[in-house]
């Protein structure tokens, strides 16, 4: 199928190795587990959101603006990647964070300062609620900013995760592997939604597993929004289909008690990665998908000789923060 052609600027470095995790798989008796490392974009300690980032600042540039806002949590790891992309651009990048100025500026919020970012402090508001109201004030002062959502999730920045599924399948197609399923973390919708587009797409055939990881629902269920932006990317694609819940996989049960709270989930997922492969998750999301791979793995929903792909989606800076992860 051939998709409408958007332009991209180069942010990362693909495609992100992908390989298989013989001691984990060996020590959990099956399925065959691998992974794809996009923590290893390269985009100022990577990312996923490095992938959507190359669609929206190809946009950004073409429409001559001169900064770009996005938003989100004190720790997100969308808006230290989108500093350093504007900073590799040389746009002027202000983001728009949850939560108060820490004292003591640490992991993410600590890079987005080191590039220079200007921050916006918006209190309760971490999922970007304020982002018009600094746009306008950005505005007022001359400037002509460049909006990118919470999360990078729009339609352009879907692209991303569309031409990693494509990215995904040559890789595929040369080691000669199929994977029956694809596990990943699912928040703002962005990835999961570009997943599902290019499993379609470019014929990637696998089940995709979503594990939910933001338990707020004060915008409605998540599935209802993730359903608005999956069919509004496919038709600003060129897809055509139209997806119902019923395309989509999400798994609820690995919440918690919330957003970037971390339980013995995530902090026994961390420590067993990093123990078995050397590799390192994070708090916040892939600690949480992680984690549900192994409870999912333990109640034998996938038969020992599957091939499972987990998608290592970053967020490691946030290891250098607060979170209790030794559990004393
Ligand atoms: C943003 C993020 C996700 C979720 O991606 P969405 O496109 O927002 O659903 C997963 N993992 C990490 C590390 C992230 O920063």
């Amino acid at each position: 199928m051939e998709i409408k052609k958007l332009l991209r600027t180069k942010l990362g470095f693909f495609p992100t190795p992908l390989y298989e995790l013989k001691k984990l798989s060996d020590y959990l008796n099956g399925p065959r587990i691998y992974i794809k490392r996009d923590d290893l974009t390269g985009l100022a300690f990577g990312g996923n959101k490095t992938r959507k980032l190359e669609f929206l600042l190809a946009d950004a540039i073409a429409s001559g603006c001169d900064s770009v806002i996005t938003g989100g949590a004190e720790q997100s790891n969308h808006c230290r990647q989108t500093a350093a992309a504007a900073a590799i651009s040389g746009l002027e990048c202000h983001l728009v964070l949850g939560g108060e100025e820490p004292s003591l500026p640490q992991g993410n919020y600590l890079i987005d300062k080191l590039l220079g970012a200007h921050i916006h402090w918006t209190g309760e508001f971490r999922k970007g609620e304020k982002i018009p109201e600094i746009n306008d004030h950005l505005r007022d002062f001359g400037k002509k900013p460049y909006v990118i959502p919470y999360g990078g999730s729009n339609p352009i920045g879907v692209y991303g995760f569309i031409e990693a599924m494509n990215e995904l399948k040559k890789q595929m197609d040369e080691i000669k592997i199929q994977f029956d399923h694809i596990v990943f973390a699912s928040s703002s919708g962005g990835t999961h939604s570009g997943i599902i587009l290019g499993n379609e797409i470019y014929q990637v055939g696998s089940n995709l597993i979503g594990i939910e990881i933001d338990k707020a629902e004060d915008e409605g269920p998540y599935i209802d929004r993730l359903l608005k932006l999956l069919n509004l990317s496919s038709e600003f694609c060129g897809c055509k289909k139209i997806f119902t819940k019923e395309d989509i996989v999400l798994r609820k049960e690995y919440l918690g008690d919330g957003y970037g709270v971390v339980g013995d989930l995530e902090r026994d997922a961390i420590q067993l990665l990093a123990g078995k492969e050397g590799i390192l998750i994070d708090p916040v999301y892939t600690g949480r998908a992680f984690g549900g791979l192994i409870d999912m793995i333990e109640k034998k929903e996938f038969s020992e000789n599957e091939n499972v792909l987990f998608w290592h989606s970053g967020g490691t800076p946030s290891l250098f923060t607060n979170y209790n992860l030794l559990g004393n």
